[in-house]
This record gives C-alpha cells, sequence and structure tokens, in this order.
C-alpha cells in the first residue's frame, strides 16, 4: 500500500513513512494511492466478533508490511486495552431509528483516543525497532493534546510539544494536559486561538531545517494513521445495525473533518452508508461551504463545543483531491487561493460532494436546547459536541437508522451541561482527583521563531 499527497509534489510514501512524517512536504496530506474493499461477506463477518478483531482486519490492507499480523494485533491490544467499557464503541440508542455511538470511553474521555492511543502503540513498535527519535509537535482545540499526551508519556523515542490556545480550553480539558509529570511531556499555552497554534504547526513543518533536525512528527488529524483508526467503529457500529444487509447514516460533529472523512473511507470500502451529515457549531465553514460552494474563512468564535472552533478544516483537502479527480494541481491552486480568504468550489466537485455528504448547523442557543430537550426525553446526558450532532442528527432522521457520534464525556464540558439540564456531570472514578494534581505549562507568545527556539532548548 502506497501513499501519495493529496497536492502531487512530495514522495511516495508506505504505510510506516506516511505514520511518522504526517503532513506531507509539499504541504498536502497522505492518502492511499488506491482504497481496498471489503467484500460483503467480509463485512457481514465482522458481526459478533471484538472491537479489537473488527479493528484488525478493516485496518490490515491498510497497513502493508510494515508490520505482521502478530504484531500488529498486539499493537490494537495494548492500544484499546485502557478503554473503561468492554465494547470499546458501544451503541445506546436515543429514540426511533436515532442512535448514539459512545466514543468517549478511553482515558481522556474524547473519541481522539481511538486514534491516539492506536498511533501511540504504532510509533512505539516502529522505533524501538529502528532506534531512532521523534519530536511530536501537535496543535489542540482542546480534545487532541491531551490524547496525545496520554498515548505518548513517558514513551522512550518520543518527545511530545502540545500548543493549545491560552485560555480557550475547558478546566477539564486543560488539567488533562498539564497534570502528567513525564519529563518527555511539554504543554504549551499560546496566547491566540487554535488557528494560530495550527498555523504554527504547519509553518514548522514547512521549515526543512527546523524539521529534519528536531526529527518533527504530527499526530494531528491530518496524519494518516488517525483517520485509519476511526474508519473502525464506522464498521462496528454500523454492522451491529444490520449492515451490510441494512443501510445506516451518521451524523458526525465535525471541526477538522477527520473524523468524518473517516466515514467517508468506510463507505468507500464498501459499508453501505446512505449519507454522511456534517455537524458544525457556530463556526461553520463547512456547512456554508456545503450551501453555498464556496469555501471561505471567517474569524473564529468561542463556542460551547470549543473542540470544534475552528476556522479551516484541514482534512476537507482529502475530500477535495477525490471529488477533483485526485489532481494534485488543482488542489495546489485552490489551498493558493487560500491564502487570501476563500475559494470557490466547481459545479462538478460540489455535486459530487453532495452525493455523500448533507450538512447541517447548531447555534449555541440550539445545542444548550438539544442537552435540556434530549435529557427529558431519553435520560441521556449528552456533551455540547454531542448535542451538535444530536441536534442535525433529528433534522435528518429516514427509514434509515441514523447513528450520531456522541465524540466525548459530559463531565469534560460540566458547566455548559449542568446550565442546560441541571445535571452536574461526574467524572469517571480513574480521574476523580483531576482537580488535585499539580499543573505545569508554559504560557508562550504567539510567535513563531520563539516556539522553535524553546522547542529546540527543550530537547537540548
Ligand atoms: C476533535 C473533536 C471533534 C471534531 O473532530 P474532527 O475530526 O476535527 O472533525 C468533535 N468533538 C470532540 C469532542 C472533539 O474532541
Amino acid at each position: 500500500m502506497r501513499y501519495i499527497s493529496t497536492r502531487g509534489q512530495a514522495p511516495v510514501l508506505n504505510f510506516e513513512e506516511a505514520m511518522l512524517t504526517g503532513l506531507a512536504s509539499d504541504g498536502g496530506l497522505y492518502v492511499p494511492e488506491t482504497i481496498p474493499t471489503l467484500s460483503e461477506a467480509e463485512i457481514a463477518g465482522l458481526a459478533g466478533l471484538s472491537y479489537e478483531e473488527a479493528a484488525f482486519l478493516v485496518m490490515k490492507p491498510f497497513i502493508g508490511d510494515t508490520f505482521t499480523d502478530a504484531e500488529f494485533k498486539e499493537i490494537i491490544a495494548k492500544a484499546y486495552v485502557g478503554f473503561k467499557h468492554d465494547a470499546r464503541a458501544p451503541l445506546v440508542q436515543l429514540g426511533p431509528n436515532h442512535f448514539l455511538l459512545e466514543l468517549f470511553h478511553g482515558p481522556t474521555l474524547a473519541f481522539k483516543d481511538f486514534a491516539m492511543q492506536l498511533i501511540g502503540q504504532l510509533f512505539q513498535a516502529a522505533l524501538s525497532r529502528s532506534g531512532k527519535r521523534v519530536t511530536i509537535v501537535g496543535a489542540t482545540s482542546g480534545d487532541t493534546g491531551s490524547a496525545a499526551i496520554e498515548a505518548f508519556k513517558g514513551l522512550s523515542n518520543v518527545d511530545v510539544f502540545i500548543l493549545f490556545p491560552h485560555g480557550r480550553v475547558s478546566d477539564v480539558q486543560r488539567r488533562q494536559m498539564t497534570t502528567p509529570s513525564e519529563a518527555n511531556v511539554h504543554a504549551l499555552a499560546v496566547e491566540g486561538d487554535f488557528d494560530d497554534c495550527q498555523a504554527a504547526l504547519k509553518e514548522m513543518f514547512a521549515d526543512h531545517d527546523f524539521r529534519e533536525g528536531v526529527k518533527l512528527a504530527a499526530v494531528n488529524s491530518i496524519n494518516w494513521a488517525r483517520v485509519l483508526a476511526q474508519v473502525v467503529y464506522y464498521f462496528t457500529s454500523a454492522v451491529s445495525l444490520g449492515a451490510p444487509h441494512r443501510k445506516v447514516s451518521f451524523t458526525v460533529p465535525t471541526g477538522n473533518f477527520g473524523d468524518i472523512f473517516a466515514g467517508y473511507i468506510a463507505k468507500r470500502m464498501g459499508l453501505p452508508i446512505d449519507k454522511l451529515v456534517i455537524a458544525t457549531n457556530q463556526n461553520d465553514i463547512l456547512h456554508r461551504t456545503m450551501v453555498t460552494g464556496a469555501y471561505t474563512k471567517e474569524g473564529v468564535t468561542p463556542s460551547i463545543s470549543p473542540s470544534m472552533d475552528i476556522q479551516v478544516s484541514s482534512n476537507f483537502e482529502r475530500a477535495l483531491f477525490d471529488v477533483y479527480d485526485r489532481e494534485g494541481a488543482a488542489i495546489t491552486q485552490l489551498m493558493d487561493e487560500l491564502k487570501s480568504g476563500s475559494f470557490a468550489i466547481s459545479q462538478g466537485a460540489m455535486d459530487r460532494l453532495r452525493e455523500t455528504f448533507a450538512s447541517g448547523r447548531a447555534s449555541e442557543n440550539e445545542t444548550m436546547a438539544t442537552i435540556t430537550d434530549m435529557y427529558a426525553r431519553s435520560g441521556e446526558v449528552l456533551c455540547p459536541h454531542t448535542a451538535v450532532a444530536v441536534k442535525v442528527g433529528e433534522e435528518n432522521l429516514s427509514e434509515v437508522p441514523m447513528i450520531s457520534l456522541s465524540t466525548a464525556h459530559p463531565a469534560k464540558f460540566p458547566a455548559a451541561v449542568e446550565a442546560a439540564c441541571g445535571v452536574h456531570p461526574a467524572l469517571p472514578p480513574h480521574m476523580a482527583d483531576l482537580f488535585e494534581r499539580d499543573e505545569r505549562f508554559t504560557v508562550v507568545p504567539n510567535d513563531l521563531e520563539g516556539l522553535k527556539t524553546l522547542i529546540r532548548e527543550r530537547l537540548a
């Protein structure tokens, strides 16, 4: 299995190289050269398997010969052993034909653990074999950072630096990043917003000397291995509801388009997905794009679903690459236009996007009202991100079962949840002492050169 860049100018890599590199050197994102498919019989055969067994069968075609079957099975087993639910990704029912896929039973209580725990084990296995060392720098709107720190802390061949927007993540999110005491963990509070953090990260990758000097690796949602890990729960949940003999739809609370892009890959692999519904909060660039065909940057307005507070949606480039017939030059041109704030998507490309994706948006009030309402109607306490999905999912109900993704535990966002439904969501027992632990982080100006210097100094 070979991986190519969406901008067509970076070297073609194998799975291990694409995973360790993250962002391609031409500024593009790595995608598989061809998408493997599972037959109807193979999909049907996933029924009744454990999450780990299904994960092995779904992901194996993508990893080539990077790991033997036995090694890959062990990696998967280690990745998910820390999850607090035997099903890993259980389904619960919200109402007629509407289901919730709970993705928050991992160590940091958000769906990002599915990808990050796997990536931690993949990196460890690959690096300890080669004796190499890498520096992971990640930008986070809240949940990625804690998931990365939890996955990489204490690993011997990795240093992990996480950039998060100072004062713009929840207390629980910040404490999950700032309380681990392992020496290879560096939490950096940037005086800016998430897009500033992400922009700094992209600049670091574009700086060849820095990139090579510190052996930079990215584990943001642009990392292909992360997308891959997320493909699995689309299969396990769909099969639970009758796939491949019955279609299902998904509504996905979306920021960087990583999670929903994994659903798109599942569909391309043969899973009978009817609609993939993009659910955004008030930072709705993707919803506006689906409605108007113009991808236009606006400022970020902080919301009660902070992990979706983004201005540009990095992984959308991967979807564009496909609907532009995989022409790297076309994508390069669109991304150049975006530097001045906007690009228009061709009618043909929009038609193809709309064949697969629908979209919707939830305002702050609608998000709150959905938490209130769902608690009254089903007893389920939703986190604000999940409420965005549930609101948009309800608007898209049909005769096809709808699965809305529940991406975080409500206890990560207790203030909004309590204000909406009167229930104070308690942290699970393994995190009950989070507010007693010591914090350790550095506040840094939003300045690229300063950030690079700090990273070099910490590594020295
Ligand atoms: C990251 C995150 C999202 C958005 O996921 P993307 O892959 O960036 O679209 C949604 N909900 C929660 C809780 C998250 O942490």
